[in-house]
């Protein structure tokens, strides 16, 4: 088979980018003769970074220097270069753990009529964190969206990923939106499974509230479930859950 000649100008994320997927593999190197150019002697576009000798040897960068999670594609090719790359010996570059340090904060912002409206977001580090995140989401959708499908719905759709990915089964997440978004919807009147408890029994969901015991402390043992690791099911890898993982990792 005739190799058929690329020319890839730019060596930024998306030249270099380009440049793995067409040589990576024998079979893509028997198909592409790839020749990638770059303006200047630095590779890597608004990816590179350098020492400045003159000023303390600080490292100095333009651009891009935040991954978000869901940067599967890029993660995927760091883990694929990192494999295929054989690393001088002492080079303090191994692992993507040696490339990236994890951050589970970014600020958000919003342009408004008075500037950007800017909130603080924490993601979930642990199994605790999205137990927390699941039941919060759940009673909070129960509080604003006033309907209980919502409540399970939405965080079903939502943290499923997470769950996988952090090695969950997704029963477990089954039973958070059942203790988060089930249990609490009777006990908000404007819900409307308060709503209807009020329609039918005649008590105000106020008044029964106190005393509704398990819709109270559900919740709460979810959450000690969530991080003690206790009655957490993990992931059992069948072939259907493990071409999911390989679409979210
Ligand atoms: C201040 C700033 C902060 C950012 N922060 C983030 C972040 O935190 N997270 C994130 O995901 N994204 C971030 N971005 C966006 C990100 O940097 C870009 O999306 C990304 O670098 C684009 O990659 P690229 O390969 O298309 O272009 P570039 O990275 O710009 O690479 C282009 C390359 O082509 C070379 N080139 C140009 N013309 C020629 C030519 N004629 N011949 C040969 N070579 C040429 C250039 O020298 C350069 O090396 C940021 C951008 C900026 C400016």
């Amino acid at each position: 088979m005739k190799r058929r000649r690329v020319l890839i100008l730019g060596g930024g994320c998306a030249g270099v980018s380009a440049a793995w997927a067409l040589s990576s593999t024998p079979q893509s190197r028997r198909r592409f003769d790839v020749t990638l150019l770059q303006s200047g002697w630095r590779l890597g576009g608004k990816l590179a970074s350098g020492r400045n000798s003159a000023a303390s040897m600080r490292n100095e960068e333009h651009g891009l220097h935040v991954w978000f999670g869901f940067y599967d594609n890029a993660f995927r090719m760091a883990r694929e270069v990192l494999d295929a790359w054989e690393k001088p010996p002492g080079c303090p570059i191994q692992t993507l753990d040696d490339m990236l340090v994890p951050h589970a904060y970014t600020p958000v912002g919003i342009a408004g009529p008075q500037g950007y409206r800017v909130w603080d977001v924490q993601f979930a580090r642990n199994r605790g964190g999205l137990v927390a995140s699941t039941l919060a989401t759940s009673i909070g959708i129960n509080l604003v969206a006033a309907d209980q499908y919502l409540s399970i719905v939405v965080p079903g759709r939502m943290y499923r990923p997470a769950y996988i990915k952090m090695g969950l089964d997704p029963k477990n997440l089954s039973r958070c939106m059942e203790d988060g978004g089930t249990i609490t919807s009777p006990l908000i009147p404007w819900n409307s499974c308060g709503a209807y408890m009020f329609a039918t029994l005649g008590v105000f969901p106020l008044a029964y509230l106190p005393f509704a015991f398990l819709n109270l402390i559900n919740p709460l043992i979810s959450l000690i479930y969530g991080y003690t690791g206790w009655t957490m099911t993990p992931l059992e890898s069948n072939e259907s859950e493990s071409s999911e993982i390989e679409n979210i990792v």
